[in-house]
C-alpha cells in the first residue's frame, strides 16, 4: 500500500527495551488490598511499556518505565481524528507459579492489520510481544492467583501535532496492565441481549474488522439502548439487510444446534476474535461441525422456538464464554435453553480456560511461557 512508513517486519533492531523500574512502586500491603477485589479495568500495575515512531527515524525509544500520564499537545492528531487502535489479552498465573500468555502472536498480527487499515505505522510483531513480556515480567507480582488474570492493553495513538487530515507521521505505542478478578463469581450467569434495529456497527469496506476505539464510541448509544431495555449487551445486525446477526459490541457469537453442530457469523464486517478462532479449533478437534455462515434473526427466533437451536453464547478475551439466556427486540423476546447455561458452551469454556492456565495439554501451540 502507498504509505511511506518504515514497516519492516524484522523487529530485532528495536528489541532492546530500556528497563527503568519505578522508584515508587505501590507497597506490598496496598497491592494485596487492591488484588483482593480488582473488578475490571480500574486497578493498574506500576509500569508501562512504550515504543515511539517517527516517520524519519522509524521505531525508537523502546522502554519500560513507571506508569505515568502522557503529556499531549491539544492539537495531537488522535484527539481530533481518532487514529487509534488497541488490543486485549491476558497473562495467567499457573499452579506452578509460572506465567502463560495465550496466543500473543495472534494479537500482534491483528494489531498490524488494524494499523494497516487505519493508515498507521505497523509495529513489528516481535516488538509487540517483547513489550508485553517485559511488562509482565516487571509487574508479575500484580498477577492475581486463582481464576483472576492480568489484562494487558496494548494500544497506539497518532501523536503528531497537526490539524491537517492525513495519516500522522508520529505514533506512541504503549502497553498497560490491569489485574482482573474472576469475571463471573460462581460461574457465568447467562446474559440477556438486545437486538439493535436502529443502529449498525459496521459495513463492508468500513472498520468493523479492526480493533479501533472509534468502533466502540459508535456502539455506546446502542449499548445504552440495550441497558434501557433491561439487557446486559447489544447484538448488531448487518448494515444492508438488517437481518443477519453480526456480533455484540465487543464479543463474537456462536449458535449450537440439536445435531451437535455449531455456527458463527462469517468474517468480513465482524472483529476476527482470537477466542472465536480458538473455539472453532476446539469444537472441530472434538469432532463437531462448525459452519462460518450467515444466520438471520428470524431464523434464530424460529430455531429457538422449534428446539433446533439448543444454545447460543458470546465469546471474547475478557469474559471467555458467556451463555446467552434471553434475546429481546422491538419485535418480541425469546429464551434460549430455558435461560440457563448450556453444556456445550460450558464445556468449551472449561477446555479453553484449562489450556490458558496450563491445566490442560496445549495441543495447538497457543501458550507462550513468560520465563
Ligand atoms: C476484541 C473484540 C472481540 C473479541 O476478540 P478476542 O480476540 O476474542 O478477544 C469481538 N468483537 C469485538 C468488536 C472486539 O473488539
Amino acid at each position: 500500500m502507498g504509505l511511506s512508513f518504515d514497516n519492516k517486519v524484522d523487529g530485532s533492531v528495536w528489541l532492546n527495551f530500556d528497563i527503568q523500574p519505578s522508584a515508587h512502586p505501590v507497597s506490598e500491603t496496598e497491592r494485596t488490598a487492591k488484588l483482593a477485589d480488582p473488578g475490571f479495568g480500574r486497578v493498574f500495575t506500576d509500569h508501562m511499556a512504550i515504543v515511539r515512531y517517527d516517520q524519519a527515524k522509524g521505531w525508537y525509544g523502546a522502554r519500560v518505565e513507571s506508569r505515568a500520564n502522557f503529556p499531549l499537545d491539544p492539537a495531537t492528531a488522535v484527539l481530533h481524528y481518532a487514529q487509534e487502535i488497541f488490543e486485549g489479552l491476558k497473562a495467567y498465573k499457573r499452579a506452578d507459579g509460572g506465567v502463560n500468555l495465550f496466543r500473543p502472536d495472534a494479537n500482534a498480527r491483528r494489531f498490524r492489520d488494524s494499523a494497516d487499515r487505519m493508515a498507521m505505522a505497523q509495529l513489528p510483531e516481535p516488538v509487540f510481544i517483547e513489550a508485553i513480556e517485559q511488562l509482565v515480567r516487571i509487574d508479575r507480582a500484580w498477577i492475581p492467583g486463582g481464576d483472576g488474570s492480568l489484562y494487558l492493553r496494548p494500544f497506539m495513538i497518532a501523536s503528531e501535532v497537526f490539524l491537517g487530515v492525513k495519516p500522522s507521521a508520529e505514533y506512541i505505542f504503549a502497553v498497560i496492565a490491569s489485574p482482573v478478578g474472576s469475571y463471573f463469581k460462581g460461574g457465568p450467569a447467562p446474559v440477556s441481549i438486545w437486538v439493535s434495529e436502529n443502529y449498525t456497527r459496521a459495513a463492508i469496506g468500513g472498520t468493523g474488522s479492526v480493533k479501533c476505539g472509534g468502533n466502540y464510541a459508535a456502539s455506546l448509544r446502542a449499548q445504552a439502548e440495550a441497558i434501557a431495555h433491561g439487557c446486559d449487551q447489544v447484538v448488531f445486525l448487518d448494515a444492508i439487510e438488517r437481518r443477519y446477526i453480526e456480533e455484540l459490541g465487543g464479543m463474537n457469537v456462536f449458535f449450537v444446534f440439536d445435531d451437535g453442530s455449531l455456527s458463527t457469523p462469517p468474517l468480513g464486517t465482524i472483529l476476527p476474535g482470537i477466542t472465536r478462532d480458538s473455539i472453532i479449533a476446539l469444537a472441530r478437534q472434538a469432532g463437531r461441525t462448525v459452519r462460518e455462515e450467515a444466520y438471520t434473526i428470524e431464523q434464530w427466533r424460529a430455531d429457538a422456538a422449534s428446539g433446533k437451536l439448543k444454545e447460543a453464547f458470546a465469546c471474547g478475551t475478557a469474559a471467555v464464554i458467556s451463555p446467552i439466556g434471553t434475546v429481546r427486540s422491538a419485535s418480541g423476546d425469546f429464551t434460549i435453553n430455558g435461560g440457563v447455561a448450556g453444556e456445550v458452551a460450558m464445556g468449551l469454556r472449561k477446555q479453553l480456560v484449562d489450556i490458558q492456565y496450563g491445566r490442560a495439554e496445549d495441543k495447538h501451540g497457543w501458550i507462550r511461557d513468560v520465563a
